[in-house]
């Protein structure tokens, strides 16, 4: 088994010369002639198949534009899906309605199962080659270098510099702020932080120059707002259990005498905020909050 696919792959990959070529896919898989120098100094022609490139609509879902992970179902037609997809469009074909998700393509999985293709974040650093049908958890789930999306309202920052990012384009206009480091001369000292009730976060920029953490501001419980902090970057890495347990500490004040506090044993890693409900946060009731509509957080990390 081994053996076939290990042929399969050499197959598909190339023709008399293995190569992984990276070229725009304008000759999909056919032949190629090219010229390449040689040691010799002339020119010889050699002939590759473009497979591992750019372009790999044909070997993605088209509904969902995922590559295809473990099973591939067709309709009676010959449309194609992966099984979330099938699930999702209660099992009709989103392109002839016929029923999907009984039939299995076996030829394409055996294919695919015999592929491997760089990540495609590899432009950013990632040097992994992964099983094709291994592509959308690693790309998905865990590649270290999927660029981030600034989470700023409006911002279309997209890359892997998110640090530099926020500091020189959100912290100038207060939506950002420098963490100190919370031990000086063995006294505990926190950041301060003012916070805008409507915020749906406030970046804090760790002195290691390169940690993102989020102070969460959500809108998400009633007669109130859930404060809570997340790390953004730099992103999980293989040994990152240890980073979930940095502990954190916030204390709130706002208009009113007294003040609010939250001790919390972890952090929660995440890549993107959206959709993200904390399950331990602090809770800071509207009349906190007073005239002003800001508080003031006071941040150990
Ligand atoms: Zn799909
Ligand atoms: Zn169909
Ligand atoms: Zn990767
Ligand atoms: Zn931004």
């Amino acid at each position: 088994m081994q053996k076939r696919s290990a042929n399969a792959n050499k197959g598909m990959g190339a023709s008399k010369k293995a190569r992984a070529s990276t070229k725009p896919a304008d000759t999909k898989g056919a032949p190629e002639k090219e010229t390449q120098d040689t040691e010799g100094g002339h020119t010889e022609e050699v002939e590759t198949f473009n497979v591992f490139t750019h372009d790999m609509d044909t070997l993605e879902c088209d509904i969902c534009t995922l590559p295809f992970d473990s099973q591939i179902y067709t309709c009676k037609n010959g449309h194609a899906a992966c099984g979330n997809c099938c699930i999702s469009m209660n099992r009709r074909c989103s392109f002839c309605t016929e029923t999907i998700g009984d039939i299995r393509c076996r030829a394409m999985e055996k294919i695919l199962a015999g592929m491997t293709r760089p990540c495609k974040y590899s432009k950013y650093g990632c040097t992994k080659v992964v099983k094709f049908m291994e592509t959308r958890k690693h790309e998905e789930e865990t590649c270290p270098y999927v660029p981030y999306s600034c989470p700023f309202n409006g911002c279309t920052y997209n890359g892997v510099q998110l640090y530099d990012h926020i500091l020189d384009d959100h912290e100038q206009d207060g939506q950002a702020t420098n963490v100190e480091a919370s031990y000086y001369m063995g006294t505990l000292f926190g950041t301060r932080v003012t916070l805008q009730k409507g915020a749906p976060f406030h970046a804090l920029l760790h002195h290691d120059g390169k940690t993102v953490f989020m102070l969460l501001n959500g809108g998400d419980v009633l007669k109130g707002r859930s404060l809570s902090i997340v790390r953004m970057c730099p992103r999980p890495g293989p040994d990152e259990e240890a980073a979930e347990k940095v502990e954190y500490e916030m204390v709130v004040r706002g208009d009113q005498p007294g003040s609010l506090s939250l001790k919390a044993p972890g952090m929660r890693l995440l890549r993107r905020l959206e959709g993200y409900l904390p399950e331990r946060f602090l809770f800071v009731p509207d009349a906190f909050w007073g005239s002003s509509g800001r508080v003031t957080v006071a941040v150990y990390i």
